[in-house]
């Protein structure tokens, strides 16, 4: 569903066919790094990028079907063939599994999509009579209790509703209400003016109306409607907050009883809205205030026939790669080619498989009982235990922190709870109702469901065992609120992960990436929650300067990153993962050295000493390309820098980079003194 191309790049990475895959043989005398990767025609302090992934690059081209293509995204691809044959494996079963198990809704949401002579029979039946309905709704009343319960089955409207955590009771899940409604990924795709910008505009335009067309519209009732359209949605955007401003715990935390919530926005009708939700909410969280304050005049003074229009087309938009060839071509062209990059598109059984998100839980379960070795999970703790042990010493010997707030930070740093490879408990979803028939009809069930068991938690107690990812996902995260990092059994692999390599690579690699976790809960954001995951200041007002002027500096140097020809990283959207990145690899690099304490150190290898290897395995992680547009895309939307430069940027400001490969004053990879941040 659209909400999917909204997940940071860092998690579409890992959904990036292996035609030319080289993979990490740990068995070799490389043991951990392919010494292949490496083109000594670039100088290490001058370059570390190109110095350690340039020999990878030429070997590896972007397949036609990829927008990037690095070692990240094949072990995605690696990860999704796995997951096909736990698939396959279903749908070949003899008996038929038990109504709700695992197997049963997974098997059966994945033949639905796979019946492609089904889907085509369909076109656009199984959304045809929402288009219907929505089509002759007659009054703003009406349309929001609709759009609202079309809102709950998947479909975009201008107002989102989530029960989270409240930043401020961290123990307690609340309603978050909050701003929505566009069908382009940011309002900056709506309000930049750039011939570039301008182009990708008129062609949304033209995907809207070829859509409405196919639909039934006449030409010139299509193309009519998507200016409309369009017009709308702009004027949305205008008042969407930007990412960067999304960053900011504290302009995002709003809370209102339902009596203010009703006077900032006396145009929505919020009774309506939350009754088709099945909810009564008493108070809430608003993310962006201008922005449902501006809602509130705008469902009044536009048409509520552009209103009409812009639902049939979100209806559209929300199912179209669940519909016939047609539709999906043409999504694909729009949001994929245009927007990406990407020259061909993807085989069925990937794209179904990528749209079963919901199902992640119930993925990972079959995923882990047949593909995590036990024995992982207790070598991972031991890697974690060695990163905060790092963490505790540098915290204790910080030049710019009083002792009064390393008190506090150390307190932070020893509540740090975390989850490896998979949950404890697994999820019950044995009452969702999925078929082997109705791709569209099963997707629109689960979203449903999954709206139904989110809301339900409104006003609850946090279940602090409840993951937020599957366990088969190649990816990590930081939860403030929890103060948490977690580990899913699919990031503890090659290249994160290599039980047989040497443990210079693995602790620059996978040690690397939980020290960037760690270190999320004392970057800009991370550093504003307590110990006990509440939105609550522990800082001296002298510290806190201090480490802003820091931070600053992290955001001049990579606003300094040209990325394409006039086109630069967005130091202030990135600044949490620069930092993150920064800290991981220090940590890493720290852990690396206690972890052998007393212990001889091995002797290097193709030349490299263990201590460089530390830096090679963080290096080797992201080799990675883009084609154009997919690195723009990042770099408008991506909190993550692209790969070359969560390596270069790192290491520039990290004094035991320059140490280990001799990098003096002057060279590119060693900053000057006024400018280097060492932030933890
Ligand atoms: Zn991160």
């Amino acid at each position: 569903m659209k909400t999917n191309r909204l997940l940071p790049i860092g998690l579409l990475a890992a959904l990036a066919a292996c035609k030319s895959e080289s993979k990490v043989d740990t068995g070799d005398p490389n043991r951990g790094f392919e010494l292949a990767s490496i083109d000594s025609s670039y100088a290490p302090c001058n370059d570390f990028f190109h110095f350690s992934a340039q020999g990878w690059l030429d070997a590896n081209p972007i397949p036609e079907t990829e927008t990037s293509w690095g070692r990240f995204s094949i072990l995605g691809r690696e990860n999704e063939k796995r997951v096909r044959a736990i698939f396959d494996e279903l749908v070949n079963a003899e008996e038929p599994f038990a109504q709700g198990s695992d197997e049963q809704l997974v098997g059966d949401l994945y033949v639905s999509g796979m019946d492609s002579l089904q889907i085509e029979e369909a076109k656009f039946a199984p959304v045809q009579g929402m288009v219907n309905e929505m089509a002759h709704v007659t009054s703003v009343d009406e349309w929001f209790k609709l759009a609202s319960q079309y809102q709950n089955l998947g479909v975009t409207m201008p107002i989102s509703a989530r029960v989270s955590s409240d930043d401020k009771n961290a123990g307690m899940n609340i309603l978050h209400i909050g701003q929505s409604g566009l069908g382009m990924p940011d309002r900056q795709y709506y309000v930049a003016e750039d011939s570039m910008s301008l182009f990708i505009q008129q062609k949304y335009r033209e995907h809207i109306a070829s859509m409405l067309h196919s639909l039934g519209a006449t030409e010139d009732l299509a193309k009519a409607s998507a200016d409309d359209i369009y017009a709308f949605e702009k004027s949305l955007a205008m008042y969407h907050l930007t990412r960067e401003e999304r960053r900011d715990p504290d302009t995002t935390y709003n809370k209102m009883s339902m009596e203010e919530l009703k006077a900032l926005a006396p145009g929505v009708p919020f009774d309506t809205y939350f009754e088709a939700k099945g909810i009564k909410p008493e108070v809430v969280i608003v993310t962006s205030i201008a922005y449902i304050d501006y809602l509130g005049s705008a469902v009044q003074n536009w048409d509520l026939k552009t209103l009409e229009a812009y639902s049939v087309w979100q209806i559209i938009n929300s199912y179209a790669s669940t519909l016939h060839h047609e539709a999906v071509m043409a999504d694909f062209n729009f949001f994929e080619k245009t927007l990406q990059g990407r020259q061909k598109m993807q085989p069925r059984w990937r794209r179904v498989q990528n749209s079963m998100r919901g199902l992640q839980e119930q993925i990972g379960h079959l995923y882990v009982d047949r593909y995590f070795p036990a024995e992982h999970k207790a070598r991972i703790e031991g890697m974690v235990e060695d990163l905060r042990s790092a963490f505790r010493v540098r915290i204790n010997n910080l030049e710019w922190m009083s002792g009064e707030t390393k008190e506090k930070a150390l307190e932070k740093l020893e509540a740090f709870t975390y989850k490896i490879g998979y949950p404890d408990e697994w999820k019950d979803w044995s009452d969702l109702a999925i078929s082997r028939e109705g791709y569209t009809q099963n997707m629109m069930t689960l979203s449903q469901y999954m709206t139904n068991e989110n809301l339900a938690k409104m006003d609850q107690p946090v279940d602090r065992g409840e993951w937020y990812m599957g366990a088969h996902i190649v990816n990590a995260y930081y939860n403030p609120n929890n103060n948490e990092v977690v580990f899913p059994a699919g990031i503890l692999q090659p290249p994160f992960f290599m039980p047989d390599a040497d443990d210079a690579i693995n602790y620059g690699a996978i040690g690397g990436v939980i020290g960037h976790e760690f270190t999320h809960g004392f970057d800009d954001q991370g550093s504003k929650y307590d110990k006990d995951g509440n939105l609550n200041s522990w800082w001296t007002d002298e510290d806190r300067a201090r480490f802003e002027e820091l931070t600053q500096r992290v955001v001049a140097q990579y606003d300094g990153y040209e990325a394409l020809p006039g086109e630069y990283v967005n130091g202030g959207l990135t600044l949490g993962e620069n930092i993150a990145d920064l800290g991981g690899l220090t940590l890493a690099y720290h852990a690396y050295l206690l972890h052998m304490e007393g212990e001889e150190r091995p002797a290097p290898i193709g030349g490299f000493t263990d201590g460089q290897r530390v830096f090679l395995g963080w290096a080797q992680v992201w080799q990675v390309d883009y084609r154009e547009e997919a690195l723009r895309y990042r770099l408008n939307n991506d909190v993550h820098s692209p790969g070359m430069f969560r390596v270069i940027g790192p290491m520039s400001n990290i004094p035991e980079f320059w140490e280990e490969f001799g990098c003096g004053e002057g060279e590119e990879m060693h900053l000057p003194e006024d400018e280097h941040a060492l932030i933890w």
